[in-house]
């Protein structure tokens, strides 16, 4: 049985007095909703408020990028040995940072590798462009993109991974929870591949783009998605509320 997960990434929103405003709004309603892994990721310089706030609770912290040295000379650099006092998750491979800062398979490959050596729980974010999608090349684009972070890198358990089309982030244009099931169908086929069936039965497998309240119950109903990433919606307390709680009701009921 894989326990569902809803993650919010918080992306370059919030000041560390609004990051605190913020989760003090969440905390007590998701703090309460069971049967459902909460995971939030605020920006770097807020997880050790955050982490404080939520001392004791059941919501969990997580990052939404790391470098994959320990240390060094990397100016501006966050380590992984530095978030694994903070938190317990890393979104890696995320497509803004493909996209805006050219991080690639490898990059990504080292930062899997990072992650798990320190002992923080990769997010693998995976997912095709437009282009990709309108001449049919989705499920060969995921499919590259599984075996490039993942090359090398032996039974990654703690692994999680989220399939995100590009044309969805942000964009108010998510997929239908149809398309979304069939490519993490692919996706999960591909793991069972790579490693087992055993652990491709297991790996939670999220799907993220333009996950708000409105459309949760969608995605939330397919038997192949576990949970979602959700960017926007996650800034709003009661948006982020409201999806948690249909994750929670719809998953118990099935
Ligand atoms: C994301 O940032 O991972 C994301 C899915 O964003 P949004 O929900 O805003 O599309």
């Amino acid at each position: 049985m894989r326990v569902p997960m809803i993650a919010g990434n918080w992306k370059m929103n919030t000041t560390v007095s609004e990051a605190i405003k913020l989760v003090n709004e969440m905390h007590p309603g998701l703090d309460k909703i069971t049967n459902v892994d909460k995971v939030i990721c605020p920006p770097f310089i807020s997880l050790a408020a955050v982490k404080e706030l939520i001392k004791g609770s059941s919501i969990k912290l997580g990052a939404q990028n790391l470098h994959f040295e320990e240390r060094g000379a990397y100016t501006g650099e966050i380590s992984p040995l530095m978030l694994a006092e903070l938190c317990e998750f890393v979104i890696i491979g995320h497509s803004e940072r493909r996209q805006y800062f050219n991080e690639t398979g490898g990059i990504v490959n080292k930062k899997i590798r990072a992650a798990l050596r320190t002992g923080l729980k990769p997010i693998l974010c995976i997912g095709e462009r437009l282009e990709e999608n309108e001449s049919g090349r989705t499920e060969e684009v995921v499919t590259e993109q599984l075996r490039s972070s993942l090359t090398g890198i032996n039974y990654p358990s703690s692994l999680l991974i989220a399939y995100e089309p590009v044309w969805a982030i942000g964009t108010g244009k998510a997929a239908t929870g149809k398309q979304a099931n069939e490519t993490i169908s692919v996706i999960r086929h591909n793991i069972a591949k790579l490693y087992s069936k055993e652990f491709a039965q297991d790996v939670l497998i999220l799907y993220g783009g333009s996950v708000t309240a409105q459309n949760t119950a969608e995605f939330m109903n397919q038997l192949e998605i576990d949970g979602a990433l959700v960017g926007g919606a996650s800034l709003k307390a009661n948006e982020f509320l409201s999806i948690v709680r249909q994750t929670s009701v719809i998953r118990r009921a099935e």
